[in-house]
């Protein structure tokens, strides 16, 4: 594909074949971008994005961040790094890898075309917060060599990385911290909550909460978390982050696995398991500054509907 015309961006987006990607990807085709997926398939699937072939304005190519990438496009959102504990824990050192590797080969891409430049952050970077709800002025309370760690000092110093290469070198940076976000191409074995409960809800099997359920987690619909990532990379040039971008209603993990068995009609049983080490006890963002920045951004779905959405896909994915 030949780099733009005046009128048309050409995007990259990395880790474009997985859960948020693909979304992310379908929105920028719909408003008339061409978009340059890249993804090394390790979480991603193809199947997320298998629609997309033979539109003439998307393109992928199979490759690890943790090498250097020669492309030529207009802006670029770095989403390449597994993002469920089980799969970023199954190889913890490539994990770190893939953050800071991955942040440092795309801000070098991104310096070299003078590029506006989006980074996936996360509330992880709170680690188990001491403040609450998280603000982005809070600067977290993370075990530095805990299980947890590879992706939470790898998230944190892609964080350095993107503000030093803002200082340093004047890129554009937009930097967001997303709160647990759930939604249709969650991967079946993803191993995060949301698709834990439903899948074993729709196969009638144990809903496994981890310690007592007493721990919080704030909800975003895709949908919505998508819409902040389009209006984050259109804010002015003057608009860097790091932004909260999450839906603040807070519910406890029991709460959210009655809701899940209450809306899919299951006969499955709550049983609990021990809670992981150095799982945060709560987390709700604060999004006082995605409003004001983003042009008025706030979550419009809530729990119920995008439960009822989620089980939705997920009730299809398993017949088929
Ligand atoms: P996901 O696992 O579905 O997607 C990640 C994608 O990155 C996959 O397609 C995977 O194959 C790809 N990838 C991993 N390592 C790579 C590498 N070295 N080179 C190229 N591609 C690579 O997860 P997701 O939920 O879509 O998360 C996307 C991004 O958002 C991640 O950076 C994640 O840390 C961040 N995030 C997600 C959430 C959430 O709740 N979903 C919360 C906070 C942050
Ligand atoms: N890089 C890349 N694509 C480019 C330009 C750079 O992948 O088009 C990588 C390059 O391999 C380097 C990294 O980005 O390792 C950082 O680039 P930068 O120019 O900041 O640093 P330097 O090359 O001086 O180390
Ligand atoms: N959790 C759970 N049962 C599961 C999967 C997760 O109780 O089958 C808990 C987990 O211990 C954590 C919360 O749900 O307290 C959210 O976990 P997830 O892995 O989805 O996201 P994160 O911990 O990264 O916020």
């Amino acid at each position: 594909m030949p780099r733009l015309s005046a009128n048309r961006r050409r995007v990259l987006v990395t880790g474009g074949a997985g859960f948020l990607g693909s979304h992310l990807i379908d929105r920028l085709l719909e408003r008339g971008d061409e978009v340059l997926c890249v993804d090394n398939l390790f979480t991603g699937d193809k199947s997320n994005i298998d629609h997309l072939t033979g539109n003439p304005r998307f393109e992928f190519m199979r490759h690890d961040v943790c090498l250097p990438l020669h492309v030529e496009v207009d802006a670029i959102f770095n989403l390449a790094c597994p993002a469920s504990p089980i799969h970023y824990q199954h190889d913890p050192v490539q994990t770190t890898k893939t953050s800071v590797h991955g942040a440092i080969n795309m801000l070098g891409l991104a310096k070299r075309l003078k590029c506006p430049i989006f980074q996936a952050s996360t509330s992880e970077v709170y680690g188990d917060p001491a403040v609450h709800p998280q603000v982005e002025s809070y600067w977290g309370n993370v075990n530095p060599i805990g299980i947890r760690s590879c992706y939470d000092e790898g998230k944190r110093c892609a964080e350095t990385l993107f503000f030093d290469y803002h200082r340093q070198h004047g890129l554009d940076v937009k930097v967001v911290r997303i709160f647990n976000t759930y939604g249709p191409r969650m991967h079946v074995a993803d191993g995060r909550v949301v698709s834990n409960f439903i899948v074993q809800a729709l196969q009638g099997n144990d809903i496994t909460i981890y310690g007592d359920g007493g721990q919080t987690r704030s909800f975003c619909y895709v949908d919505d978390l998508i819409e902040g990532f389009l209006r984050m990379m259109d804010a002015g040039p003057d608009v860097h982050g790091p932004i909260n971008i999450g839906n603040p209603n807070e519910f406890t993990i029991r709460e959210l696995a009655e809701q899940v068995i209450a809306l899919t009609g299951t006969g499955s049983k709550i049983v609990t398991q021990p809670l992981p080490q150095d799982d945060p006890m709560q987390r709700k963002p604060d999004i006082t500054l995605a409003k004001q920045q983003l042009n008025d951004w706030e979550p419009q779905v809530q729990l119920k509907e995008g439960l009822e959405r989620t089980i939705a896909y997920f009730r299809k994915k398993l017949a088929a």
